[in-house]
């Protein structure tokens, strides 16, 4: 099960942008000093309904809506003015059709609004319409969403029971999600990411796809991250 921004696609930056901005222009919320960190479900929508709240507004459909539909008009301009900012995450594309041809059934679980994850997944060259997708509309936490993801991916497989499960992902909520679930975790990153994954208790962090082998390697070797202290 992988997650999308920083795992499977590099757009990060853009994706963060562009959800700021939509806050700014919509509520004239300033995102620049909130650590994604600190909300409760970090995902477009859990974000969303307690920055509405922590701004005193309404966490009304309408007003959830508002901030949805400017960040995909955002987003869209976005990729007509520079594609190069929804770049895949090296290896991605064909490490999911390895895997695909290696026995496991592949799965995403993203934060995003659904329609965000496909124009981000497009852009980047990566539609991969047969992989099962979950989004916050799945929600609120990222743990319904996973659990979303997996039951997507099984009834895929005709209901047969996985057996075994790893989860894969690039920020320390997805290391979170991974110990709530007792699911293996794999991390993605380098630099400063590496080290804040680790930090919070994962124990394999890759770069990138580019090495199939050490990623196929690691899917079997990948434990429940440990507890922090
Ligand atoms: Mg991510």
């Amino acid at each position: 099960v992988f997650d999308l921004d920083g795992t499977l696609l590099d757009t990060n930056a853009v994706d963060a942008h562009c959800y700021s901005a939509a806050w700014r222009d919509e509520f004239g919320i300033d995102c620049a000093s909130l650590a994604w960190s600190s909300f409760e479900n970090v995902t477009d929508s859990g974000i969303a309904v307690e920055l509405l709240a922590r701004s005193g507004f309404w966490s009304s459909r309408e007003n959830l809506l508002r901030v949805e539909n400017r960040f995909i008009q955002l987003l869209d301009e976005a990729v007509l003015q520079d594609r190069t900012r929804f770049q895949p995450i090296p290896g991605a594309e064909a490490i999911i059709e390895l895997l695909a041809r290696t026995g496991w059934s592949v799965a995403i679980a993203t934060g995003a609004w659904h329609s965000s994850a496909r124009i981000k997944l497009r852009a980047a060259g990566l539609s991969l319409p047969d992989v099962p997708l979950a989004s916050c509309e799945n929600g609120p936490s990222r743990v319904e969403i996973v659990q979303h993801a997996i039951e997507l991916a099984m009834q895929k497989e005709d209901g047969r029971e996985p057996h075994r499960i790893v989860l894969i992902g690039d920020a320390t909520w997805d290391v979170q999600t991974a110990r709530q679930m007792s699911l293996p975790f794999i991390g993605i990153g380098r630099d400063e990411k590496r080290a804040s994954l680790v930090e919070s208790g994962a124990a394999h962090v890759l770069a990138d796809y580019s090495d199939f082998m050490v990623f196929e390697d690691v899917l079997e070797t990948a434990v429940v991250p440990g507890r922090v202290i």
